[in-house]
């Protein structure tokens, strides 16, 4: 069948393809050892599957309003004053189908074709595919492993063009695991507030993940001139990847747009989920800190053991489950095991998984062609038994001799 152009230009999901992928081999019976995943190895907690259970055996099995129950529209409200102090009602929430969806609607809701994306790079996979499937053209705006992964207020300022139309914000970062500082994001957002045509997506899904010096502040919170949408979602907080609950926080006027939008497309989220948005957001909070102290010991301990290794560079984690090594030195211009060389971060992902079973997602479509991503969503045995045999694959490289 002849595809549009649209879905012909679109590149899938990495992110999601390199976890199926090892997924598929550890199902046919090989020993891989996966830095995939983009998700919690925790379980659900159990006062938010209560809720949902319950809300089941209740009946609760019709169609919902489009945007969410009063509420589960309520509780992300109150969680957006109370918490992040920005005070918020009901009509400032849209619930959709995980954070991916939310922030679909949202750039298909404001973005015209000819529009630009600001993006800092490295970034995740999602964002340049969903605004280029809404029109817009993509700037990227490099942030060095140097700097941390991080933009300077400079270079946004010089990256803005009249075309400039959303800038992503995405603090604690994933691929990266690093975030601005309270300052840092503050310097900014004044950058923003002088070009108020300028829309900024502030990502705060991994906002309760959070174990360096900096603290997390709400980007919307910083300068009253700068139009902010937030994002967030129960995905990763609570280790709710599979349930899909994600939401907006926005002026009435955009929330209302991406209803209608989303009212030609998914409609309510599942009707018995709602109940679990409440649960979450105002129940116990003592099993999501369990998770961000192990996240916390996880990355230090990859970041101690990565940071060993002759030639690779790795900022310390402080948020999120995720490191992005720098690999160019140790690897790039050298040899596998095949006599294969690596010149590439997917080439080095590709053989790192044939000849170690070791599977972590190549940087190329997070922006950052030298690097690659390892998910610490896993057991310390497993990141110890992994980083062993990247060991071992490093050792065995040879040098590429030139002629
Ligand atoms: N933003 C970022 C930065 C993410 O890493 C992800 C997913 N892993 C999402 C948004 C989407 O989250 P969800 O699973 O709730 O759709
Ligand atoms: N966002 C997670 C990741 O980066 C899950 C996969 C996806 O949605 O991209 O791995």
């Amino acid at each position: 069948m002849d595809l549009s152009a649209r879905v012909r230009a679109l590149k899938p999901s990495s992110t999601l393809a390199v976890t199926a992928r090892a997924k598929a081999l550890k199902a046919a019976g090989v020993d891989v050892i996966s830095f995939g995943a983009g998700e919690p190895d925790f379980d659900t907690p159990a006062h938010i599957k209560a809720a949902a259970i319950q809300a089941l055996e209740q009946g609760k099995t019709k169609y919902e309003p489009c945007a969410g129950t009063p509420e589960a529209r309520q509780a992300v409200a109150r969680y957006m004053t109370t918490r992040h102090g920005l005070p918020s009602g009901p009509e400032n929430v849209l619930i959709s189908c995980g954070g991916k969806h939310a922030l679909y609607l949202a750039f298909m809701a404001v973005i015209d074709p000819g529009d630009e994306l600001l993006l800092p790079a490295p970034y995740w996979v999602s964002y340049p595919e969903q605004a280029r499937l809404a029109g817009a053209t993509v700037r990227e705006i490099p942030a060095g492993v140097e700097n941390d992964f991080k933009i300077t207020p400079e270079q946004l300022e010089q990256a803005i063009t009249p075309q400039s139309r959303v800038l992503v914000i995405n603090s604690p970062s994933n691929p990266t695991g690093t975030m601005y500082s309270p300052a840092e994001l503050k310097a900014l957002a004044d950058v923003v507030a002088r070009h108020p045509s300028l829309i900024v997506f502030a990502d705060d899904i991994y906002e309760r993940l959070v174990y360096g010096e900096d603290p997390f502040v709400s980007f919307a919170t910083l300068n009253p001139a700068v139009q902010t949408v937030t994002f967030n979602c129960l995905s990763k907080s609570y280790a709710m990847t599979g349930w899909r609950i994600g939401f907006t926080v926005a002026e009435p006027g955009l929330i209302k747009a991406m209803d209608g939008l989303q009212g030609q497309m998914t409609s309510n989220i599942t009707s018995f989920c709602y109940p679990a948005v409440a649960a979450a957001l105002d129940g116990p909070q003592d099993e999501v800190e369990k998770m961000r102290q192990a996240f916390a010991q996880r990355g230090a301990h990859i970041h101690r053991r990565l940071s060993s290794l002759a030639g690779i560079r790795c900022p310390r984690p402080t948020g999120a489950f995720y490191v992005f090594p720098d690999i160019s030195e140790a690897v790039f211009g050298k040899l596998d095991p095949k006599g294969r060389l690596l010149d590439s971060a997917a080439a080095f992902a590709e053989s790192l998984l044939e000849h170690a079973q070791v599977a972590v997602v190549p940087g190329e479509d997070f922006g950052g062609p030298d690097q690659i991503r390892l998910s610490f969503a896993t057991s310390l045995e497993q990141i110890d038994a992994g980083l062993d045999r990247l060991e071992g694959y490093l050792a065995s490289l040879k040098q590429a001799v030139s002629r």
